[in-house]
């Protein structure tokens, strides 16, 4: 048995996330994650299911469990974790299939999924985090909010009137015929954490034992946004939370369950293939690509409004239509607003394991924080293009072979300097040895309807093709 306070052998031995941070977690001070994460952990790693574990992580505070826990872990869209689950759990029989989700992600986004995959008493055990608040963006009222608890979105605190009552999941979830286990813990006391370890081991034997589904919900000290210190946010959940949310077991059917066992249908390529129609469509690999790499890992990057997206997908479409396996990855998110936009592409011979491009072998950067950001990635062998019409300074030491390609002052030359994407398309697709100029010129006037842009595109596609001569 794994003590208090040592790790779980189920948890990494360090956390990656930051190397400042890799012996801590990024959850605040006195949060109620960390010791839900521990008490599953344990719990997981006694019962000796870590191989069989996969966790679906949420959005919200809770999204970087796959930094801690040593298992299989997915990622879901904000509250579509249960409805992830629900496919993890199918697709994987042996599987344990865990969801993890807070009150923003359960009990409000995703409160349609959350009760379906309940109703259908799926085999998941679903951690429901209840800090009656949203953590992550910064204290807004939550479903599970209590009346009249402040928040920033409710200054004056919760009205029945204007955001009705507390939402109460567990209850909600008993009151259904199909779960198995429905049970309420809390994580504020030594009394709280025993037992919540006991029904948490009690939830994960349900999974073991494939007797359905299991709804834990957790209540969980969120210091940070009640605005209290940890000591004084554990107390409020003793004298305050636990009046609207009490604590206990709500429903136990483990005894009479027995293990189910749904049927996993595995349908055959050809099978769909015959279904719509798409026979005879036989992939003739001649007409793959010759490339400098079997496979093609490529970052582009530069400022959101450069077409980095656009670029990247016409490189994926086009390839895709040449037979080769391909995968586009773009990445949203705050650096759209005029910092680094990226998306990662990879073309390949045979089929792509991993859309994410951490190294890339072709780096096209249109910006100079791109190039800073990517350029020291790409290992020797690779190339690296950049916009030297906006970059005026190469990072030193970058190992791979770096190309300057004024993409702008081009692209301004044929009439539009939102076309250097383009110039790059044709530079790139030359320097790789991706596609023939005629393949190009198709392509774009399959995807430029208007003559004028047409021309511009043309133009510029030709001007990226003499550059890499
Ligand atoms: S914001 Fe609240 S719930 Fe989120 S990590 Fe901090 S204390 Fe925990």
């Amino acid at each position: 048995m794994t003590k208090v306070y040592e790790k779980s052998p189920a948890f990494f031995d360090t956390f990656e996330r930051k190397p400042s941070m890799k012996k801590t977690t990024h959850y605040c001070p006195g949060c109620g994650h960390g010791t839900l994460n521990k008490i599953i952990a344990d719990q997981i790693a006694e019962l000796g299911l870590q191989d069989q574990a996969i966790f679906v992580g949420p959005v919200g505070c809770g999204v970087f469990i796959y930094y801690y826990f040593e298992s299989a872990c997915v990622s879901a869209a904000h509250g579509r974790a249960s409805a992830v689950a629900t496919a993890v759990s199918r697709a994987n029989p042996d599987g344990v299939t865990i969801s993890y989700q807070g009150d923003g992600d359960l009990a409000a986004i995703g409160t349609s999924n959350a009760i379906h995959a309940a109703n259908r008493g799926e085999n998941m055990i679903v951690f429901f985090v209840n800090n009656n608040i949203y953590g992550m963006t910064g204290g807004q009222l939550a479903p599970t909010t209590l009346i009249d608890q402040t928040s920033v979105t409710s200054p004056t605190g919760r009205s029945v009137l204007n955001d009705g009552y507390p939402l109460k999941m567990a209850e909600m979830m008993a009151g259904l015929e199909a779960p198995t286990l429905v049970a309420r813990v809390g994580v504020n006391n030594p009394r709280n954490i025993r037992q919540a370890v006991k029904v948490i081991r009690k939830g994960l034997e349900i999974q073991r034992d494939k007797k359905g589904y299991a709804f834990i919900e957790v209540l969980s000290q969120c210091p940070t946004n009640w605005k209290k210190d940890p000591k004084d946010a554990c107390d409020w959940i003793d004298d305050v939370v636990c009046k609207e949310y009490p604590i206990g077991v709500l429903k136990d059917m483990a005894d009479e369950r027995d293990a189910q066992e749904r049927e996993c249908k595995r349908v055959e390529f050809d099978a769909i293939a015959e279904q719509l129609g798409l026979t005879g469509t036989e992939e003739d690999s001649s007409q793959q690509i010759e490339m400098i790499h079997d496979e093609l890992r490529f970052k582009f990057a530069g400022f959101g409004g450069q077409g980095i997206l656009s670029l990247g997908l016409m490189m994926a479409q086009m390839s895709m239509e040449r037979n080769m396996e391909v995968t586009w990855l773009p990445s949203y998110g705050p650096e759209m607003r005029g910092g680094v936009a990226n998306c990662s592409v990879v073309v390949s011979k045979e089929p792509v394991g991993s859309p994410a491009v951490d190294i890339p072998n072709v780096l096209v950067a249109l910006n100079r924080p791109s190039l800073d950001k990517f350029g020291p990635l790409v290992d020797e062998g690779g190339v690296v293009i950049y916009n030297s019409s906006l970059i005026d300074q190469v990072p030193e030491g970058l190992k791979a072979k770096v190309y300057a390609l004024p993409a702008s002052e081009l692209a301004s030359e044929t009439g539009n300097v939102k076309a250097a994407n383009v110039v790059v398309l044709g530079f790139v697709a030359r320097k790789t040895g991706l596609f023939e100029l005629s393949e190009l010129e198709a392509f774009l006037a399959e995807t430029f309807k208007k003559p004028a842009l047409l021309d511009i595109n043309l133009k510029a596609v030709m001007a990226g093709w003499d550059k890499a001569e």
